[in-house]
């Protein structure tokens, strides 16, 4: 809000009282509703909260609008929705609904070839519209893609492991199973309380119900990935893997850990141990500084740790989260390379990278995330030809400019694919 506070239920009744009204947070894990919508949804101030989320309250014990992850779900079973675009809907899809997807990945893969992103991990997405897009010539970016719901189940029981598919398309990690709730807005699992709080945010599992996850997917054959934000989801991520693995071992699994945000001593020599692959949030350093007081420096020494899992020898990529984050890699390296934000402020600059380290976290351990280092992440004879082109030289200029260099030609498998 322009006056600096939170958004509040008062406001969004201002919006209707006859219709219910939410405003979500792009970080996808807390949203503010008006009175109309807790009224449908049939929650008040007695009701309490449920395993991994909160109803917030003001002093008075009275709704404040704000939700946070699981209790989101009781606004999802009420009221109408009108969509034209139904979600993983493959085959039988309304011709509308796919033409929406398709338009949809045809223009992401125009901005991506234009931010110089040559490779995607996909979290889901249409299976039919990118094969389409890719029929049209369209697709200007390779696609990993991560499967959760249905899709997965169909992997499982069709067969289908990671790495299946060619060097456009392929298989790769599951999508995010989700431990914990969102760095961004404050709602992830810490082991100690928020600062000036009695809050340690949201678990959004059980560790019985995580073990028989991991379990069914490792045994299929699958790259795991969970998203694992604070220190005890990571834990908890790390703990099923560990048992999931003494149950039936796999060599070179690589479990995925997307954000990693919040580490310790012990978390890093279990991820290394583990041969795990964190991949952490890459924008937010220059992107999100204004929600690092939150945290509080002491944290912030320990989150987006680049330089201690580096130095652990840990193979960490870049997540940019699309779209809870920006996914220019330039804002990416710039972040990493100053910990400073927007804003002017540097939040754990002890956890600062080189340049050539950053750039190495955004290419070839990336790469490596989805067991396709011997094909792409470097410019190297025998590998595909994916590269950018960048304006200046990033090692001579300032590194408060590296966001602003153009990129003037993306390639793609030997192919210009972007020339701005
Ligand atoms: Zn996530």
């Amino acid at each position: 809000m322009k006056d600096g506070r939170q958004l509040n239920i008062r406001d969004l009744d201002q919006v209707s009282k006859d219709h219910p009204v939410a405003v979500h947070h792009r970080g996808g894990h807390t949203s503010f509703y008006n009175p109309k919508a807790f009224e449908m949804a049939d929650v008040n101030r007695q009701t309490p909260n449920p395993p991994g989320g909160t109803f917030d309250r003001d002093s008075t014990g009275a709704l404040n609008g704000r939700v946070t992850d699981n209790a989101k779900s009781v606004f999802y079973r009420v009221g109408n929705r009108q969509s034209q675009t139904i979600e993983n809907s493959g085959l039988d899809a309304a011709p509308t609904a796919l033409d929406r997807e398709v338009a949809g990945l045809t223009h992401i893969s125009k901005m991506f070839a234009r931010y110089g992103v040559t490779s995607v991990h996909h979290e889901g997405g249409n299976l039919p519209a990118m094969q389409k897009v890719r029929a049209n010539d369209d697709l200007k970016h390779r696609i990993s893609y991560e499967a959760s719901g249905k899709e997965l189940d169909a992997m499982i029981a069709a067969g289908i492991q990671s790495g299946f598919g060619d060097e456009w398309m392929r298989f790769g990690a599951t999508s995010e199973h989700v431990v914990d709730g969102s760095f961004s807005e404050r709602t992830m699992a810490l082991s100690v309380a928020y600062p000036g709080t009695n809050y340690k945010g949201n678990v959004a599992t059980t560790q019985g119900d995580l073990n028989a996850w991991i379990e069914k997917v490792h045994r299929a054959g699958i790259q795991i990935n969970c998203h694992a934000n604070g220190d005890v989801a990571i834990d908890m991520y790390l703990t099923a893997f560990e048992r999931a693995q003494k149950l039936f071992p796999r060599s070179d699994a690589r479990p995925k850990i997307t954000h990693c945000t919040l580490i310790n001593d012990d978390l890093v020599r279990r991820i290394k141990a583990l041969e795990a692959v964190p991949s952490l949030f890459t924008t937010y350093a220059y992107y999100n500084s204004d929600k690092f007081s939150f945290y509080g420096e002491d944290l912030m020494k320990r989150c987006m740790a680049f330089r201690t899992l580096l130095d652990a020898g840990i193979h960490v990529a870049a997540g940019s989260d699309f779209s809870p984050g920006p996914f220019d890699p330039r804002m990416a390296i710039q972040g990493m390379v100053t910990r400073t934000g927007w804003d002017g402020k540097t939040w754990g600059s002890n956890q600062k990278i080189s340049l050539d380290e950053a750039i190495r976290v955004n290419t070839l351990n990336g790469a490596y995330n989805s067991h396709e280092e011997d094909i792409k992440g470097s410019i190297t004879a025998g590998k595909l030809a994916d590269y950018v082109v960048m304006a200046e030289d990033l090692y001579s200029i300032p590194v408060d400019k590296i966001k602003d260099v153009k990129v003037i030609r993306t390639v793609v498998g030997g192919k210009t694919v972007y020339e701005g």
